[in-house]
């Protein structure tokens, strides 16, 4: 982290952002020039819709035409980044503290350690290849949860060497990093002409999965995705939405719309094109198993009385009579309370594992809304949220 302590007032001096996507200076020069045909292609094409209430519901819009889909892209990818983005790097320290509006744990899988039988290069086939990555939501995830800390900013360096600080204040600052898969000669649509439309449509899809990624609150925040289900190719990878406006819909409905709306795509390139909106309709996975939320405060009260049983019987067994010389009407109650007690703490037990197994939950539509932080020049607030305090639900 750059060690360049700014205020923030200092921040108004700084040239306003475009409406437009931006830049890095440290993009490739044939990258750049790929992304700004992209967007031209974009801004060319006379969007065909065909289910219009499926497009309006997903991405939030009455009419679905171009430059309201253009629009729409604008206000969630603001800032592109080279490959060698180092958010750590590039980051600054402002004097102001970031405020959240809710401090919500995103709703997050856990990681989960990889089968030892799953062949070596199955494991790295299924890690995938880094295509696009919203850093700007991760990093304001990142400082959202490092309490304590600091408001941070990114610099960023425009194509013309313009330098700009965006303070870290919500998932849409909308800087997006280029992965190594982004223009990956073999991941494109049509490897023979790598100027074809459809590699430029494929290209577009991507930047607005990552567009979504900038939505959400809460538990919601930046549409995270989650585990894929059992069964599923990526079964136990992050590379499923458990919702029904994430981006992976939201990449597929924008391709199923380019290969409807593209003049010059073959019929081998609109083929290839559905299968790949057909892979990002198959990460939107339904219904769900997950643990259930609200049998957690019952949980809670059960584990006290284990508890409390369990001590209960250790110390009965630590004192256990001795037939010889104690009453042997005393043996027979202590044997007989003591495995009443067992008993009872094996019932606890059975009614514990059933409360924690998950059940099934449908996907439901998230609030798309996106949570807008704000950096306050103030002193360090006596009742910051503990970590004890947060909300799960
Ligand atoms: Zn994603």
């Amino acid at each position: 982290m750059k060690k360049m302590t700014k205020a923030l007032s200092a921040l108004f001096m700084l040239p306003l952002a475009a409406s437009a996507m931006e830049f890095s200076a440290k993009l490739p020069e044939n990258q750049l020039q790929y992304m700004k045909s992209d967007l031209d292609l974009l801004q060319n094409t006379n969007l065909v819709v065909r289910d219009a209430e499926e497009f309006g519901k997903v991405f939030g819009l009455e009419n679905a035409n171009t430059p309201m889909i253009q629009k729409w892209l604008e206000e969630r990818v603001k800032y592109i980044v080279a490959e060698e983005f180092d958010y750590k790097k590039d980051t600054v320290e402002l004097s102001g503290r970031l405020i959240a509006p809710n401090y919500v744990f995103p709703q997050m899988d856990p990681v989960k350690p990889k089968p030892a039988d799953d062949k070596e290069e199955e494991q790295a086939a299924k890690k995938g290849i880094t295509v696009m990555a919203n850093m700007g939501a991760f990093v304001y995830l990142l400082n959202k949860f490092s309490f304590g800390s600091g408001a941070k900013a990114l610099v960023f360096e425009n194509e013309s060497g313009e330098e700009s600080l965006i303070p870290i204040d919500s998932p849409r600052i909308g800087l997006v990093q280029v992965g190594e898969g982004h223009f990956m000669e073999r991941l494109q649509i049509n490897k023979e002409n790598l100027d074809a439309s459809a590699n430029g449509y494929q290209r577009l899809a991507t930047l607005f999965h990552e567009g979504r990624h900038s939505d959400g609150n809460g538990k919601g925040l930046s549409f995270l995705h989650g585990n894929c289900p059992l069964g599923h190719y990526f079964e136990g990878v992050p590379a499923c939405d458990k919702n029904l406006n994430g981006p992976y819909t939201v990449g597929a409905i924008i391709l199923k719309t380019f290969v409807d709306s593209c003049e010059d795509c073959s019929d081998v390139e609109k083929e290839k094109m559905r299968l790949r909106f057909l892979d990002s309709y198959g990460r939107v996975v339904s219904t769900y198993e997950a643990f259930n939320e609200k049998n957690s405060q019952k949980i809670r009260m059960l584990e006290v009385r284990r508890q409390l049983l369990k001590t209960q019987i250790d110390s009965m067994k630590k004192r256990s009579p001795n037939p010889v010389l104690d009453n042997p009407m005393r043996v027979d109650a202590h044997s007989v309370f003591l495995k009443q007690y067992e008993t009872q703490l094996t019932d606890l037990d059975a009614e514990i594992a059933e409360l924690e197994k998950p059940v099934e939950f449908q996907s439901q539509d998230w609030d798309a809304e996106p949570e807008i932080g704000m950096i306050r020049e103030s002193e360090p607030a006596q009742n910051e949220p503990e970590a004890e305090t947060l909300e799960y639900d």
